[in-house]
């Protein structure tokens, strides 16, 4: 019989995880915010000289032990790094703003699947007028302390579909058309790309000539059935996940 591979005893694989604004370093003091405190000291019950995960979305992953802890401040010190920066793959999701829980949920999931960067895009049939941006990146936060992510994808100020179909700096779009497209296993190859996603209500006829005739367009299919937006920009970032991105 083989014999089981070792476990790794240190760092204990329960640590809480937080996402830090302040660069890291060994050695380096970090202090926490109120509300990260209050999950350390009053949820967590961690005290003084007990251990956290910390990642600031650049410099990997890293141990810090608890220094002071009071009601409303925590103050660390970094210890070791515990693992390298990953790497992302390139793929960005272009997809119109949806209802607001479906919007969250759309933003959870496309962090935990491994999306790089979230750029909102109003086209004619959004029927979103405001995205509340500091209440996405605070999901996206989340969910990367949550899926053990070290990098927190962007997420961009929402711009008209124009001026995305202007500035798409040489990847390819995968153009989510649920009137019908190339299969993805044919047309996800490696490589930066963006898949743009629609509303609710699709995109008009004269959206969908002007996104199929923009530069390195590729119009791909999502199957036979409508899929709901966030649905469909889900399942699109999945598929582009499989078949060229890191679960290949
Ligand atoms: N109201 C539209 C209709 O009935 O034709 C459906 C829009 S769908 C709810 C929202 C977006 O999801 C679409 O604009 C498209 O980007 C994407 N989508 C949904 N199903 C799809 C499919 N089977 N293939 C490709 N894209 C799809």
């Amino acid at each position: 019989m083989r014999a089981m591979p070792a476990t790794p005893d240190w760092p204990p694989k329960s640590l809480p995880r937080l996402f830090v604004a302040t660069p890291l370093e060994k050695g380096g003091p970090v202090g926490l915010d109120a509300g990260q405190a209050n999950y350390l000291g009053n949820v967590m019950r961690l005290g003084v000289g007990e251990h956290v995960l910390l990642f600031d979305g650049a410099s990997g992953e890293w141990i810090a032990r608890i220094a002071e802890a009071g009601r409303k401040r925590m103050a660390l010190v970094v210890e070791d790094r515990t693992r390298e920066q990953e790497k992302v793959p390139d793929c960005w999701l272009a997809f119109s703003p949806v209802k607001r829980a479906q919007t969250d949920w759309l933003v959870e999931k496309a962090t935990e699947l491994g999306i790089a960067r979230l750029l909102p895009v109003i086209t004619q049939r959004t029927m979103v007028e405001r995205v509340k941006l500091d209440r996405l990146r605070s999901i996206a936060i989340e969910a990367a302390e949550q899926c053990n992510r070290t990098s927190v994808p962007a997420i961009d100020e929402p711009v008209p579909l124009e001026s995305l179909l202007k500035n798409l700096s040489g990847r390819t779009l995968c153009f989510a058309d649920e009137a019908g497209g190339e299969p993805v296993a044919k047309a996800f190859t490696p490589g930066p790309a963006t898949i743009l996603t629609g509303p609710e209500g699709g995109f008009t006829d004269a959206e969908r000539a002007a996104i199929r005739a923009a530069p390195g367009a590729v119009a791909i299919s999502l199957g036979p059935r409508i899929l709901r937006a966030e649905t469909a920009a889900l399942a699109a970032v999945t598929a582009w996940m499989a078949l060229a991105g890191d679960w290949r």
